[in-house]
């Protein structure tokens, strides 16, 4: 039975090139900035890489944002401007907090040759943090919850889902969840929440609207409770936060309010003037185009 009271929009994400890797963007949207404070998703691969040659995202800087970075396949390595050297691999989670600067470079592990596939998803910072200590933590162990009647299991990456409840910080309302799916599913969720599905493997339906790799649908707040059709094993990245307050100005790596604060980002990157650190990284620096209104 189909449940038409919920509200659900589907948006096709667009193609970009990041380090060696095409990724499937499924936020943002021109329409759909935010989904909750989830401001950013890249769906990365699957594609293979070496032990010398993996996502290969040079040092580059953040502000005002948290970095997720969730593999489904592959291993990588994460190293930052705190000195982190961090390799991660599948059901672990890297999560970097920006606050007023870091910069980091996603690497070859050195080690590790095969597939690589994950999901990197940013989070926008409020207010009370965005302009505070960058942060790093890696959770090697995260909480999971069998979901009813045999559909599968949820590993939780941040907040609460299903009574499982994510060690990682977070600074506003705020879930993010892997859906692990071999059955029809029946999904809580918080009312008081938007939330957005994006499937990474398989195929899935929510309300008769089918979803597939490349597509993100959103869901209003006010819904309680999802139905998620599956034809097969599937994994969904259900996403979910209280609409966030506060309108923001994302632009290339930084999330900001305005453009001053962008401006001044940009700048310091180019200048390295100290704000963002150095990353020790083998691969080359990538230097920030100019902001567009800065432009001659
Ligand atoms: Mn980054």
């Amino acid at each position: 039975m189909l449940d038409w009271s919920v509200d659900i929009e589907t948006y096709e994400a667009h193609e970009a090139q990041v380090g060696r890797f095409t990724v499937r963007r499924a936020l943002p949207q021109r329409s759909r900035r935010t989904v909750g404070a989830w401001c950013f998703a890249d769906h990365m691969g699957p594609a293979d890489v070496t032990e010398g040659a993996g996502l290969d995202v040079g040092p580059h800087p953040h502000i005002g944002l948290q970095t997720v970075t969730w593999l489904l396949d592959g291993q990588a390595l994460h190293k930052d401007t705190l000195g982190s050297e961090q390799v991660i691999s599948p059901g672990q989670l890297n999560l970097m907090t920006a606050g007023n600067a870091v910069a980091h470079a996603e690497e070859a592990t050195g080690h590790y040759r095969g597939r690589l596939e994950g999901i990197q998803l940013w989070v926008a910072l409020p207010e009370a943090t965005r302009h505070g200590e960058a942060a790093f933590e890696h959770h090697a162990d995260l909480p999971r919850t069998e979901l009813a009647h045999g559909a599968g299991d949820a590993t939780v990456l941040v907040g609460e889902f299903g009574g499982a409840v994510s060690p990682a910080r977070r600074d506003t309302a705020l879930m993010g969840a892997d859906l692990a799916l071999r059955g029809r599913a029946v999904v809580p969720l918080d009312p008081s929440f938007e939330h957005a599905l994006i499937v990474l493997r398989g195929a899935a339906a929510v309300g008769g609207v089918p979803l597939a790799p490349g597509k993100l649908a959103h869901v209003g707040i006010g819904t309680s409770e999802l139905v998620l059709d599956v034809d097969g094993p599937a994994r969904v990245m259900l996403l979910g936060g209280e609409p966030f307050p506060e309108p923001i100005t994302m632009w290339w790596n930084f999330v900001a309010r305005t453009h001053d604060e962008i401006d001044a980002a940009y700048a310091s990157w180019r200048d390295e003037d100290g704000r963002f650190g150095r990353v020790t990284s083998t691969l080359p620096t990538i230097p920030a185009p100019a902001p567009p209104w800065l432009r001659p």
